[in-house]
């Protein structure tokens, strides 16, 4: 309460917390009144004391995550994949093109994201791309030629669902993870869509998402009974213009603290130039991250979309060789 809140406008408090089922202890300090709410507090709002009277400051004390909180689940939890997990002792690469392009691009590249010791392969069939003008993928078309190519090389699928009306034909292509994209991050109807499905999910941070409100949003797919949720750092925006995003290591301690889901990176979308990647996706693994998101092309000269980050297959093949050193190291394996 403020400074000199008057005995009715504590009384008011109390009785709004009491109106709601919970209890209210009021607690008198020398120079201020602080009220607590005991009991259900997802029953109360801030916003429904700070208008009040004689109130200062109204907060949560208590996190308003709860299913993906490490408070509600003390061990790591492991997705399973096929026969991959992500969040166990395995540090997991997943490797691919930024889109699907041709039927022949897809084949060479499982082929390469295979030999490089990877199971899992990215590639977008739908792009949210900044400029309605560029290629906005292949659609439906590219899950068909995603799906087909993998399977030659027994590889799960992680591509992005914009849109939750393509849910079902993403279901239809058997698509193994659903990737929830930087500008989709709060988009809670989507979020929920994907709740009420058991499909794991890779959900990117939104690139000006604070940890709370990234920690939030994967509450809205748990909330809905789908615990199969892998989070993804891909970079945020700062002042900085020397790169595309910032890559933000300090995130992964902190989400292994905050939560027992698995916390991958996508460095190729942080730095934004192949030449940074290594360096990134090296630091990110020493730092503790699950996994790594990263977008390799047969020939990335020639890539329709993000040709600028993409590795090429004698890059990628080698960063898995530098990663599997700096994973041993931390008692890891690649
Ligand atoms: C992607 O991974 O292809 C992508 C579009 O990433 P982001 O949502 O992080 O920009
Ligand atoms: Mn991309």
């Amino acid at each position: 309460m403020a400074s000199g809140a008057t005995h009715e406008q504590i009384g008011a408090v109390v009785n709004k917390i009491q109106s709601f089922g919970l209890d209210a202890n009021v607690s008198r300090g020398t120079e201020r009144i602080v009220i607590g709410a005991i009991g259900d507090e997802q029953k109360l709002d801030p916003e429904m004391f700070d208008a009040l009277a004689g109130v200062e400051y109204s907060m949560h004390v208590v996190k308003q995550y709860k299913i993906v909180s490490r408070e509600s689940h003390k061990h790591d939890s492991i997705i399973d994949i096929g026969e991959t997990r992500i969040g166990g002792n395995q540090v997991q690469v997943i490797g691919g093109p930024c889109s699907v392009e041709t039927q022949e691009q897809m084949d060479t590249a499982a082929e390469q994201v295979s030999s490089a010791g990877c199971t899992l392969m990215r590639g977008g069939a739908f792009k949210p791309r900044t400029s309605p003008y560029t290629f906005q993928g292949n659609g439906e078309e590219g899950l068909r030629m995603f799906r087909k190519a993998a399977d030659k090389y027994n590889l799960g699928i992680v591509t992005e669902l914009m849109d939750a009306r393509m849910l079902d034909t993403f279901l239809k292509y058997d698509v193994d993870v659903i990737q929830i994209g930087t500008r989709s991050m709060q988009n809670f109807e989507l979020l929920k869509e994907v709740g009420r499905i058991n499909k794991p999910v890779i959900l990117k941070r939104g690139m000006s998402a604070t940890v709370s409100e990234w920690l939030m949003a994967a509450e809205y797919i748990a909330a809905g009974g789908n615990h199969n949720i892998i989070f993804c750092e891909r970079g945020i925006r700062t002042f900085e213009t020397a790169y595309r995003n910032v890559m933000d290591v300090t995130c992964i301690p902190v989400l292994k603290k905050e939560t027992h889901l698995p916390v991958i990176v996508d460095p190729s979308h942080a730095g934004g130039k192949a030449w940074m990647v290594p360096a990134l996706a090296r630091a990110a693994v020493a730092a503790g991250a699950d996994g790594l998101l990263v977008e390799m092309h047969p020939n990335p000269c020639e890539a329709w979309c993000d040709a600028d980050q993409a590795l090429n297959p004698t890059e990628f093949q080698s960063l898995m060789g530098s990663l599997k050193g700096i994973a041993e190291a931390i008692g890891r394996t690649l």
